[in-house]
């Protein structure tokens, strides 16, 4: 059969029906695809990767979301997967170690963070919904059209590893994260905001006797770093001011060797692994939201409606409570066979404030710690204010509650 694109003519091995087609196998469209499953929607959820690799990814699963989890019934299946818990978080400085964020003060049964492989996690949803037969994976479907028809869409276009295929829905979602290849086949505008820094994510090696609780964070002369706790590796993000990587790279690895073990000293000994500039990804980091996540037969949930920035880990969060809300909405639709623009435009409503608030946040500490840091040629001292405020445990309960739940909790319906 042979299809008209807008620029090109494929060849179609195969036309497919489904209710609901996700594109984008990251934790929004996992998590949406299995609780669509569970209600008995049949779904569809293609992944561009032939597998859930996620290297460039965090790691992190907030109290709110092992709440799904336990709503889900997944919560103790999920536990037994090889993962690590964060309590608290506690900063270096040279004023000594300051709490920050203490999540033990929170009322939930998941008083920290679940430091897991995103690999692990996805596997773990993607073969819980494999027990739905109405649940469909593809991988190694790289979505690259949509099918529109009188102003709605209908379905996507995409190639696997033998041609293209078409794909029919009642509904799209596109949860293809932040490079979204649906918000741009949209026409979709971002309105962005502009995160002062860029990473430079490395690995180093991990010894049995480095003392982790999964997380850890630094603060040093004009640097930050993030340590993640990968168990086989640590995965470590260097923040740097945006765009000055060619100066960073100009300075030479052997300066960027110095900062590292200047600022975390306990791992100053695997600062020499650092050998070439090839060990090192560059990441942009960035943040930005629609103003419209939907159009008739089309909603936009994840990065791929807004992508969050790294500050607080919170992208995987925001991802899965989009994912709970849309399921929460739409499944009994989707199973009469009818989706309005309003029901998707309700997903947005509820879902679009508690992402402007956070992302108010993220800028918020931007700005004021994470830009003043590097602009400064000291080492980072917490203002005394702020120390004698941090030890008043409501106040460090604040932060803690904010980046874990959000202002508005999300639950499973
Ligand atoms: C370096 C880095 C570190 C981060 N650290 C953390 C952290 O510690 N904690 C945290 O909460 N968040 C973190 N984040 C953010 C977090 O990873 C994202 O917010 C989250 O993954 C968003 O989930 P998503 O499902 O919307 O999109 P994604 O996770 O990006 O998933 C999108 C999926 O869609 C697939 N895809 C893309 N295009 C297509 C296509 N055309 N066809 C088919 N499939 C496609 C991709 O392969 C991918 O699997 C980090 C982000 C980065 C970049």
């Amino acid at each position: 059969m042979q299809q008209q694109g807008k620029a090109q003519v494929h060849e179609i091995q195969s036309v497919t029906q489904t209710t609901c087609c996700i594109v984008g196998g990251g934790p929004a469209g996992a998590v949406l695809a299995y609780m669509l499953a569970r209600k008995g929607v049949e779904v569809t959820l293609l992944e561009a990767h032939m597998d859930f690799e996620r290297d460039f990814r965090g790691d992190t699963i907030h109290a709110s979301v092992m709440e799904i989890m336990e709503e889900l019934g997944l919560a103790e299946r999920l536990l037994q997967i090889r993962h690590a818990e964060a309590r608290k978080f506690i900063l270096d400085t040279t004023t000594g170690k300051v709490t920050i964020a203490d999540l033990t003060q929170l009322k939930t049964k998941y008083p920290y963070v679940t430091v897991m492989a995103q690999s692990k996690f996805l596997d773990f949803i993607t073969t819980e919904a494999k027990h739905y037969p109405n649940f469909h994976l593809l991988m190694g479907a790289q979505v690259d059209e949509l099918i529109e028809e009188d102003g709605s869409v209908r379905g996507v276009r995409y190639r696997g590893q033998d041609g293209w295929y078409e794909l029919r829905a009642l509904l799209t979602v596109g949860a293809d994260g932040r490079f979204s290849r649906l918000r741009r086949l949209s026409g979709f505008e971002a309105i962005k905001t502009s995160p002062p820094m860029d990473v430079l994510w490395f690995r180093l090696s991990r010894k049995d006797t480095d003392h982790s609780e999964g997380l850890g964070g630094r603060f040093g002369k004009g640097v930050i770093v993030i340590l993640l706790d990968r168990f086989d590796y640590w995965q470590v993000g260097y923040i740097i001011p945006k765009g000055s990587y060619q100066q960073v790279r100009a300075a030479g690895i052997e300066q960027l060797r110095r900062q590292f073990a200047e600022t975390v000293p306990d791992f100053a000994d695997r600062a020499v692994e650092l050998k070439d500039w090839k060990q090192i990804s560059v990441l942009s980091v960035e943040s930005d939201r629609l103003p419209r996540w939907y159009r008739p037969g089309l909603l936009l949930i994840g990065d791929a409606a807004h992508v969050m920035s790294p500050v607080g880990g919170v992208g995987i969060n925001y991802a899965i409570q989009d994912a709970v809300v849309t399921a929460n909405i739409l499944a009994d639709k989707l199973k009469d066979g009818v989706v309005d623009v309003r029901d998707l435009a309700r997903v947005q409503h509820e879902r679009e404030l508690p992402t402007r608030l956070l992302q108010a946040f993220q800028t918020f500490i931007q700005k004021n710690v994470f830009a003043q840091i590097m602009k400064s040629a000291q080492v980072f001292q917490m203002p005394l204010l702020l120390r004698l405020l941090l030890r008043i445990p409501l106040v460090r309960k604040l932060p803690a509650s904010f980046i874990a739940f959000g202002p508005f909790p999300v639950h499973v319906k």
